[in-house]
């Protein structure tokens, strides 16, 4: 069910992106050195678990061995063992609040134009219907409600197929709410932050900077995708406000003037506001990945704790 562009960009048009990035000298990506001084050591299991918000960006990161992959699959070694997980994703953007209760949740495909290795994919990982109900409790019971409708779209298991590669730990997807404003997705994030000393990982997965719009009429025009200066402003913004644990910030900043160029649908930026309303200031803050795939797709993700 394609909710944004994504969905639509042609195979051709997506290769000529990958291949255009491959070679791109602006691509940072750092995940051996990010701000924990490049050894990836495991947390001990059953300590408080962090919070990760991911940069998504193309389906094809499930298949390609890649910066952003090898990005992911760095992550994973930052991470203690989880119970379960509950993902966030940018693609279950729909009216009010629901979680998936399926006892396997089907692999979502949501998208099209894409090699049959990718649409042939299935990560099979279990649910989890009782975490689904703790969540709702969390949430209230007036504003979340167990959907079977659902599954794990592409947002939530191509970046999960590189974090858990052997999907044994159960899944629950919670939906965002597309009706509510950004302070509200900060503060539904608050309420899940006792998960994290239950052994559940709150991973939200989203992109900083998203407009695919941008992106299709610069590969159109025949355009070198270089990074435009307000995909690297805003990023940079919300760099400095997620160490400075600034949530008033990061709402007010997808409600300024511009944002809309960022972001002409904020699906993929809410994701982050659920990640940072479940830390606590004294998180520590680390990037194990940053840079732009596509010139103004922002890959930035951010590890709290
Ligand atoms: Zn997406």
């Amino acid at each position: 069910m394609p909710t944004t562009l994504d969905h639509v960009l042609t195979r051709r048009r997506f290769l000529q992106t990958i291949g255009v990035a491959a070679g791109a000298s602006a691509i940072d990506c750092n995940p051996a050195t990010s701000s924990r001084g490049g050894a990836a050591v495991k947390p001990t299991a059953g300590a408080r678990m962090p919070v990760l918000f991911v940069g998504h960006g193309s389906p094809m990161n499930a298949i390609e061995d890649n910066l952003w992959s090898r990005g992911f699959r760095a992550i994973a070694q930052l991470l203690p063992q989880p119970k379960a997980i509950l993902a966030i994703s940018a693609h279950w953007f729909v009216p009010g609040s629901r979680l998936t209760s399926n006892d396997h949740p089907e692999t979502i495909h949501d998208f099209s134009g894409f090699p049959d290795e990718l649409n042939d994919m299935e990560y099979p990982a279990p649910g989890d219907v009782e975490l689904a109900k703790r969540v709702a409790r969390l949430l209230g019971p007036s504003r979340a409600r167990l959907s079977d409708t659902w599954g794990l779209d592409h947002g939530t298991w191509t970046v999960l197929h590189h974090l858990r590669p052997a999907a044994d730990v159960p899944v629950v997807q919670l939906s965002i709410d597309s009706e509510m404003r950004a302070a509200g997705h900060v503060e539904l994030g608050r309420l899940l932050a006792p998960l994290r000393d239950e052994g559940v990982l709150i991973f939200a997965s989203g992109n900083v900077t998203h407009n695919l719009r941008f992106l299709l009429d610069e590969l159109k025009a025949n355009r070198p995708l270089t990074t435009p200066p307000w995909a690297t402003a805003f990023d940079a913004d919300v760099a400095r406000a997620t160490e400075q644990h600034d949530t008033a910030f990061l709402t007010r900043l997808i409600e300024a003037d511009g944002a809309r160029q960022v972001h002409p649908i904020p699906d993929h930026y809410f994701p982050l506001l659920y990640a940072a309303g479940a830390a606590e200031t004294n998180d520590r803050v680390s990037f194990p990945i940053t840079g732009f795939d596509g010139g103004s797709l922002s890959m930035r993700a951010v590890l709290y704790g």
